[in-house]
């Protein structure tokens, strides 16, 4: 089979492995508008049960990934300069461009071209030179944009403001941090990644973005303003810029999942908010799903119908608990009279994924202190 693949993220890499492992003569190309070494964003986590479907799926880079983690099991919720820890959280952290090097190593490795700097414009001269066009695009998919009219995409770009830095002050778990002044209600997200660095993502609401004029605000003045916000978590630690800049997230669903002979994948099929941690997962694991797909048939249009009737209710499930995520990311100041113990049972329990039961399995301890401080509430 002859693929073609726009765009070399981990959704892209990782469907071209699994295809050239199952078949060493599918001819397979990765046009990839960036270098090899040019990445945006800083680290990107996965859990306990991703890491367990990269193994049975690619063992190598599975064993290559896992190497180069930074691992820990606590979410930490900091709110009125008070840290409440919930263990029984098992996550993993990698920088998003030592993930791609492994998986760009991989690939070649078994033989699949990737066609660095090349940034593709003539999707339709593309589409027909392949038995299958895989749009692994992202988030602003140029596919997506090309066959509107047949994959019908639902945008929805949400208020919120976000921006995401890098920091050498380590967070040793997932620690979500709320902080207030003047101008409004902050919260950031923050983890290690590595040795020396941690994401540091910080989100607020357009009110509060206003009004702390960072309209007007350069690069260097907006982490001025931020290391200020959080001096005493980034303890004496300056934020990191690459290439950093303010966006609002956009969700992003597809009525059809293909059309003739193209198919989406990851971003740019779907997004769930950047608060469940979940992006790289899901994009990895739709790459799981349509090599699946393709080892019970060659024949492109079934495999792709197969592809669309088994992920979409997963991915459905996933959008719905991160839209109620985001939903309590975007009304945080309505939770910031809270304690900080109260705070951070509610944090853990946005989504409605996890439950009073569920926290008390994963960690006992902390219902225990929960439950003494809080006697009024009944469950
Ligand atoms: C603030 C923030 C925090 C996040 N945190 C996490 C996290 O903690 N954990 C997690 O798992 N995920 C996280 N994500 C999400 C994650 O980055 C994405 O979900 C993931 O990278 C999706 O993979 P993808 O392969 O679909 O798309 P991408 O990684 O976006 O790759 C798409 C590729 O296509 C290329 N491309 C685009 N158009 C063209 C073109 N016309 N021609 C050639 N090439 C093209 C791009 O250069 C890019 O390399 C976060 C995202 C954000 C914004």
């Amino acid at each position: 089979m002859r693929i073609n693949i726009i765009g070399g993220g981990p959704a892209g890499l990782y469907f071209a492995i699994l295809m050239k492992k199952a078949d060493p003569a599918h001819q397979i190309t990765i046009h990839e508008r960036n270098g090899p070494d040019d990445t945006f964003g800083w680290g990107v986590v996965f859990s306990g049960k991703t890491l367990a479907n990269l193994r049975a799926a690619d063992d190598e880079s599975h064993a290559e990934i896992t190497k180069q983690f930074e691992a820990w099991d606590n979410v930490d919720v900091v709110h009125r300069d008070a840290k409440i820890s919930i263990h029984g959280n098992s996550f993993s952290g990698i920088a998003r461009l030592q993930l791609l090097k492994i998986l760009q190593r991989r690939a070649e490795e078994l033989g699949v071209e990737i066609s660095f700097r090349t940034e593709i414009h003539d999707v339709e001269a593309l589409r027909n030179d392949c038995d299958l066009l895989l749009a692994a695009d992202g988030v602003n998919s140029t596919i997506r944009l090309h066959y509107l009219e047949q994959l019908k995409p639902q945008l929805d770009l949400r208020s919120h403001r976000y921006i995401w830095y890098g920091t050498n002050q380590l967070f040793h778990g997932l620690t979500l941090t709320f902080r207030q002044n003047t101008a409004g209600t902050f919260a950031a997200h923050s983890y290690k990644f590595n040795k020396q660095t941690s994401t540091f993502i910080v989100e607020c609401d357009p009110q509060t973005w206003k009004r702390a004029g960072f309209e007007q605000r350069a690069d260097a003045d907006t982490r001025a303003y931020l290391q200020e916000v959080f001096a005493t978590d980034l303890n004496g630690q300056t934020l990191l810029s690459n290439n950093s800049k303010w966006i609002q997230f956009l969700l992003v669903k597809n009525e059809h999942w293909f059309f003739d002979n193209v198919v989406l994948l990851g971003d740019a099929l779907h997004t769930a908010h950047f608060s469940i941690g979940s992006g790289t997962k899901l994009a990895i694991e739709d790459a799981i799903a349509l090599a699946d797909a393709f080892r019970q048939t060659s024949d492109v249009q079934t495999a792709l119908a197969q592809f669309e009737q088994t992920r979409k209710p997963v991915i459905e499930e996933y959008q719905s608990a991160a839209f109620e995520s985001m939903l309590w990311f975007e009304n945080v100041r309505d939770y910031m009279h809270l304690t900080p113990m109260e705070l951070a049972f509610s944090v853990m329990t946005r989504s409605g994924r996890v439950t009073y039961e569920e926290l008390k399995k994963r960690d006992p301890e902390f219902i225990r202190r929960f439950d003494e401080s809080t006697p009024r509430r009944r469950f």
